[in-house]
């Protein structure tokens, strides 16, 4: 437990104290970035401007890349130059690697001030209090969630798009993966919490959320309700002001014909699925004790494109996992050309300590691996790209996330289906907000985006509106009553603000 101590003030001489948060991995750690800056910002400190060297550095790590140690001790070696030169430096390790090195970062890197693990993100202000109180790096992880995540503050990185948790943890146990000794069993989620959350998201003017969890749609296995994933999808998809639901990741085991019911008859579930694939070698999926059949996985696609014709689907594939011959290779390949995903995240298989397969004694060689990539790679380009040039000519609608600007003359954003899509800017057109949606005809096609540089109609949206407010916020301007941070903090109402 944190030791109740008195708390300092987060000030270096006569300024505020600045943070700077530094993730690694995925969604999950992104999403735990923005409660790790909102706690920061609860606790009076400020993020650092870009290019300003912060006065506490919090790595917010992940476990599962490739080298991750490595790269975190050369980040924390590099800071050690800085601590000589500024003694009041914090740095602060968290996430995947703090939980499962724990004591070690210490030992190895000892000018780092606080290690928290991944069940009390909600520690780390007084962590950096009691750090600079005894003078003295301050180590903490918990084995079991402290307070579910969402409860606590949170800075958004966005006014259009929010993260939202329905569950962390997960109960299976694949081979090559070390979530589930890191971030413990699936707990899920009230689902009136996280109603309240995306109403909350959406009174500020958020209209796409992506429910997030290790394994979506094992979601209500705590509380014993096997349609809870497609009862929650509809209950979101019904949130006034939210127009897209997203979700990610499920797991082909428990992918129901009542979640592909809900996606098919909920409006604003987008026509999108990204379900992980692994390999498509049966011999290969029961070594990685995942619990499906590539006949499964294909199954499922077809239902999901019958009920959903235009559905895009992506997935993540590892090549080169032990025991992986040429044989179980092609397997792979073979489900891929089937499969028809418009985009493939394609992994090499690389030793994760601490997971089964580290000490499987059939690795396969690196050069093999490698070469195994690349014909996966090439193949799955050539179907990406194939089926984005079946959408020349179609319209689409695209969130826009990024205005671009005249020197490159395109904006960016999402379809409906998540494909990427660069729009021509119209100079004599309404100026566009991030947030706002564009409708537009695609006009050409990459593998892994498309072009419209076609004419385009503008709809204004309360996200548009939401971006408008942030940035006279930043300007210090007086903002419309729904601009401010919300409330206090409360179950499931997480303080939120946004960042311009
Ligand atoms: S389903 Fe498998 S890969 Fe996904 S988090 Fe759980 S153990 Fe890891």
């Amino acid at each position: 437990m944190t030791e109740a101590i008195a708390l300092t003030e987060p000030e270096a001489g006569n300024r505020t104290r600045t943070y700077e948060v530094k993730t690694y991995g995925c969604q999950m750690n992104v999403h735990d970035s923005e409660r790790l800056s909102g706690l920061l910002d609860d606790a009076g400190y400020v993020r650092a401007d870009a290019g300003d060297q912060a006065d506490i550095v919090v790595f917010n790590t992940c476990a599962v890349r490739e080298n991750a140690d490595n790269r975190l001790y050369g980040n924390l070696g590099r800071l050690a130059q800085v601590k000589e030169q500024r003694p009041d430096l914090q740095i602060a390790v968290g996430g995947c690697m703090a939980q499962k090195d724990r004591d070690t970062i210490v030992k190895r890197a000892p000018w780092v001030d606080v290690v928290f693990g991944t069940h009390n993100m909600g520690s780390l202000p007084a962590l950096l209090d009691r750090a600079r109180h005894n003078k003295e790096a301050q180590v903490e992880i918990l084995e079991s969630l402290d307070v579910f995540p969402s409860t606590l503050p949170t800075t958004r990185e966005s006014t259009h798009s929010g993260w939202v948790s329905i569950s962390v943890g997960c109960n299976n146990t694949c081979t090559f993966c070390i979530v589930p000794a890191l971030r413990g069993k699936e707990k899920d989620r009230r689902p009136g919490d996280i109603l309240a959350e995306v109403e909350a998201l959406a009174a500020d003017g958020i209209t796409e959320v992506t429910l997030l969890g290790q394994n979506v749609n094992s979601y209500g296995v705590e509380f014993r309700d096997r349609g809870a994933f497609a009862k929650l999808l509809r209950a979101v998809g019904a949130v006034e002001g939210i127009e897209r639901v997203r979700f990610t990741s499920p797991h082909p085991a428990a992918f129901s014909d009542d979640v592909i019911a809900a996606m098919a008859e909920t409006p604003a579930v987008m026509p999108q699925l990204h379900m992980p694939l692994q390999s498509g070698s049966d011999r290969i999926l029961k070594a990685m004790r995942r619990s499906y059949r590539t006949s499964r996985f294909l199954n499922i696609l077809d239902k999901v494109r019958d009920a959903i014709p235009h559905a895009a689907i992506t997935t993540d594939i590892i090549v080169g996992f032990p025991g992986e011959t040429e044989e179980d290779f092609q397997a792979t390949m073979d489900v891929v050309s089937r499969a028809r995903f418009s985009q493939a995240f394609t992994f090499q298989y690389s030793i994760r300590p601490g997971t089964p397969a580290a000490t499987m004694d059939n690795q396969v060689p690196k050069e093999v691996v490698q070469e195994r990539f690349e014909r996966l790679v090439a193949l799955q380009d050539e179907i990406a790209w194939d089926e984005n040039r079946k959408l020349i000519g179609t319209d689409v609608n695209v969130l826009v996330t990024k205005t671009g600007d005249a020197e490159h003359g395109r904006m960016t954003g999402r379809a409906e289906d998540n494909r990427l899509v660069h729009v021509r800017i119209d100079p004599a057109a309404q100026d566009v907000r991030p947030g706002d949606v564009v409708s537009t005809t695609v006009t050409e096609a990459k593998p892994y985006f498309l072009i419209a540089d076609a004419a385009y109609t503008i709809r204004r949206t309360r996200s548009g509106d939401a971006w408008d407010r942030s940035q006279a916020d930043s300007c210090g301007a007086t903002a419309g009553p729904a601009a401010g941070p919300a409330g206090p903090t409360s179950l499931g109402m997480p303080t939120i603000r946004t960042r311009s």
